[in-house]
């Protein structure tokens, strides 16, 4: 099993869906990351900061799922970094209501030191200074997937492209493939992504799956048809998660390799979305992951005879 270096917010979120509403709760890109990594007994690092208002309690919820926390700084004197959202009715689009960095705007990350020889690092959603300097303090990693979202793009695009041109695999959802590229077709959007730098560009969609674009190649991902989405907060970051710790697990970092590394990570976005926040995650056990990549493979096989 190789190492992995996950690196993203550990916040606070507020959420709002058609279904009901959160005050602060468990939240950030490193959180889901973590959290769905685990889930594959990745054996990883996080890599991010916190303020004295965050609760020991969810810095145990990683350390009991054997993830490394000496690297989650915590700034007694600071706040959390905080984000609120709401989403629209269809739960495929949301607003950002608001984004309070706090900590996170003076944060240098430190990888610690038995984790920079890992195979692979996924620079999770944050600055991407933050991600630049995390792979500066790496030794030669296999894999460098990063994730990234409109703020930043609106915000440090010039820094974004620099961290986009060191990474092997890029994952972004559709509307910022398109933001990102000025392009309204995915296809054209990925190779235009691909000339920055990644090798592998993954765009998720939603409710409407997942994307990965190799050289001309495409392989596709749906998203389990589910009877509840209750709160699509952080599917994303769970796809990632489960995405590198399937990669990090196997050691295997080809291109087939990949494409099961895209179905596990839908699989466990799909448990995401079921509850508000980490909830699902939080609960979830070996064999219900079992059974529904059971239930992706039914969904997707089928024996047509080409004549
Ligand atoms: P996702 O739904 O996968 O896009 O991820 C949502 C998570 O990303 C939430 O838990 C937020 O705390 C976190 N988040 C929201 N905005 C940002 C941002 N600008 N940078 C980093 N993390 C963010």
């Amino acid at each position: 099993m190789s190492k992995l270096v996950i690196v993203g917010t550990v916040a606070f979120d507020a959420i709002e869906t058609p279904f009901g509403k959160t005050d602060k709760i468990l939240g950030g890109a490193a959180t889901f990351i973590g959290l769905a990594a685990s889930q594959c007994d990745a054996d990883g690092a996080i890599v991010s900061v916190v303020g004295g208002d965050f609760p020991k309690d969810y810095i145990n919820l990683f350390v009991q799922r054997g993830m490394d926390v000496s690297g989650l700084e915590i700034v007694e004197d600071g706040k959390t970094f905080f984000w609120r959202g709401k989403y629209h009715n269809d739960m495929n689009s949301r607003d950002t209501l608001a984004t309070e960095l706090n900590v996170l705007e003076s944060f240098s990350p430190v990888v610690p030191e038995k984790f920079r020889n890992s195979d692979v690092v996924m620079l999770g959603n944050l600055h991407p200074m933050v991600q630049l300097s995390v792979i500066e303090q790496m030794n030669n990693p296999e894999l460098i997937v990063l994730d990234t979202m409109n703020f930043w793009m609106d915000n440090t695009l010039a820094e974004l492209m620099r961290v986009i041109s060191r990474v092997n695999v890029i994952t972004i959802n559709d509307e910022e493939a398109r933001q990102l590229t000025r392009e309204y077709s995915l296809v054209v959007a990925a190779r235009k992504i691909m000339e920055m730098g990644p090798k592998y560009v993954v765009i998720k969609k939603g409710e409407h799956g997942a994307l990965l674009f190799h050289k001309n190649e495409i392989f596709y991902a749906p998203a389990l048809p589910l009877e509840e989405v209750f709160d699509p907060t952080g599917a994303g970051d769970t796809f990632a998660g489960g995405f590198t710790g399937y990669l990090a697990k196997t050691g295997d970092y080809s291109y087939d390799n990949m494409k099961n590394a895209v179905i596990y990570g839908a699989a466990l976005a799909s448990f995401c979305v079921e509850k508000f926040g980490t909830e699902r995650l939080l609960n979830l056990t070996a064999k219900e992951v079992r059974q529904r990549l059971k239930q992706f493979q039914d969904l997707t096989q089928f024996d047509i005879e080409l004549t």
